[in-house]
């Protein structure tokens, strides 16, 4: 490989690292940015499905809110991930 070849494959590779390092970083803030699911995400709905609801959740935090979930929740809610209390 000639030496122009060289230097320019190694230009390349700097800079696909750093394309990969940016995206890994916005990639990681907008994780840390927004923890918790959006309702439509967890298709909520503001009444219970079939006796489940939110305040028989182990994500449910008294009195209106979820541990996963955001927005203000009804106790008396529920969304596809709801888990029992023991
Ligand atoms: S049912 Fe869903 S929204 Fe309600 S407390 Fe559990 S996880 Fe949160």
């Amino acid at each position: 490989m000639s030496k122009e070849k060289t230097v320019i494959t190694s230009r390349r590779i700097v800079m696909a690292s750093g394309i990969a390092a940016v995206a890994g970083a916005v990639a990681t803030r907008a994780a840390r940015a927004d923890d918790k699911l959006a309702q439509t995400v967890v298709q909520y709905q503001e009444t219970p499905n079939d006796g489940k609801k939110c305040d028989d959740c182990v994500n449910w935090v008294a009195p209106n809110a979820c541990k996963l979930v955001t927005g203000p929740i009804n106790p008396n809610g529920w969304c596809v991930a709801f888990a029992p209390k023991a």
